[in-house]
């Protein structure tokens, strides 16, 4: 299954997790605010498959739900990068 993903940087509260458990997939601005690196959080490539246990790891423990997925790239008004 071919997955996006983004996050959704007002929901971030800059715990950190993301970063943490998938260092390839999120990095932090001066804020600690997080976003999805492989495609500058614009959610329009799809994550590689060799990427996906750690993405489902971020995906899972981010205690706000900030990082989105879906089987369908983002639209732009979706991307608040
Ligand atoms: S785990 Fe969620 S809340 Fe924490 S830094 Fe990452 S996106 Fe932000």
């Amino acid at each position: 299954m071919v997955l996006y993903a983004k996050v959704n940087r007002p929901e971030c509260i800059a715990c950190g997790l993301c970063q943490m458990l998938a260092p390839k997939l999120f990095e932090y601005d001066q804020d600690g605010i997080a976003s999805y690196t492989p495609d500058q959080n614009t959610g329009t490539e799809p994550l590689s498959p060799a990427d996906l246990i750690d993405f489902k790891l971020a995906y899972t423990r981010c205690p706000t739900g900030a990082i989105k997925r879906s089987d369908k790239p983002f639209a732009p008004e979706d991307t608040k990068a």
